[in-house]
């Protein structure tokens, strides 16, 4: 290679192509701040809105806008639904979300289900499927109706998977529907204590009722959906509520079963990062198969002076997270041989 063409490729991999935003765990309540469950970490319930504000302000001040934003779950605090403020305050958020001047898509966490069934959200504001891409003459690419769950390009040879981490959970069902039936079955096998919520005493300390995992049918639509990417050779970014990866999560946050979906994942090339909230602490690591895991920090337990939300650039070569306040910012190398050349 000469050096001409070495100044070519320098200029033609530091192309910004396009960015996204990324907000995890917003949490809000009309409250006073209050602490954690192990009583460590203080929750700014009412701060958490203007905390939104502020990120809705710097996105739409950004000289070239991000094309979406992802909000990772954990929307409005459970206290909601014992305050009879579930509508009003998902209401307030969605409001405040309607500022924002580029689509939002919204990811489902434990706290959603504290404050409505699933029934409920499918109704919702919350349920941004609308917003999905199908890919023509590959129906095996379509999501079942039996999760929540869909893929959308953003830009050409990119495509974005919102996971549903809570797919196989006991929360936001009926209890005498046979799914709860199956999921609670689950749940004890792995969980003998009273409390479902105790993860004490567990080898799997992620089997807890506030967590969840992935049905064997939509881990199968994943891989379907991986295989065309591969194929096609485009680059993949997962969302998720629940974060998938030990290394960069507390184990008592992880899914389920974040073993079969990790299986699925580095069974294909195609996937650069995985995102997810709940942690509220924030994680990251690369893994063996080169996928970057990362978990953003929660706007919830954010103090007032900070910030908690970030921006990713995307290259053709890297993906690069610019963090404001509490979320550091990070670098997301592709796998090399992956590399596009636009
Ligand atoms: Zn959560």
């Amino acid at each position: 290679m000469d050096d001409k063409t070495n100044l070519e490729t320098q200029n033609e991999t530091s192309e910004l192509l396009f960015s996204f935003g990324v907000i995890a765990d917003i949490q809000y309540a009309d409250l006073e701040d209050g602490y954690n469950f192990q009583g460590t970490r203080r929750r700014y319930y009412r701060h958490s809105l203007l905390h939104l504000q502020g990120a809705i302000e710097d996105w739409n001040k950004e000289s070239s806008p991000p094309c979406c934003v992802l909000q990772l779950g954990d929307i409005i605090d459970g206290f909601n639904a014992q305050h009879n403020t579930s509508e009003k305050s998902l209401e307030l958020v969605m409001n405040t979300f309607q500022t924002l001047k580029v689509p939002v898509h919204h990811t489902w966490g434990n706290h959603e289900f504290y404050n409505f069934s699933r029934d409920y959200l499918t109704n919702s504001k919350l349920n941004t499927k609308f917003l999905e891409d199908q890919i023509v003459h590959h129906p095996e690419t379509v999501p079942s109706e039996n999760y929540y769950a869909y893929h959308f390009t953003p830009f050409p040879k990119f495509r974005f998977i919102l996971l549903d981490a809570y797919d196989l959970s006991v929360l936001g069902l009926d209890q005498s529907s046979p799914k709860y039936q199956q999921c609670l079955k689950i749940l004890k096998e792995h969980n003998p204590n009273t409390e479902l919520n105790s993860p004490q005493g567990l080898c799997e300390p992620q089997f807890v009722q506030f967590n969840g995992g992935f049905s064997q049918e939509q881990l199968s639509w994943l891989n379907k959906i991986l295989t065309f990417s591969d194929i096609n050779q485009e680059k993949v970014v997962i969302v998720s509520h629940l974060p998938i990866y030990p290394e960069a999560s507390d184990s008592v946050c992880l899914a389920w079963n974040f073993n079969d979906a990790l299986a699925v994942i580095w069974a294909h090339q195609c996937v650069v990062c995985f995102f997810a909230g709940h942690t509220h602490d924030g994680g990251y690591c690369e893994d063996p198969f080169g996928v970057h895991h990362i978990n953003i920090e929660g706007v919830i337990e954010t103090a007032p002076e900070s910030q908690a939300f970030g921006t990713v650039y995307v290259y053709p070569d890297k993906m690069m997270l610019k963090g404001r306040g509490r979320v550091p910012d990070r670098i997301m190398n592709y796998k090399k041989e992956t590399v596009l050349h636009f």
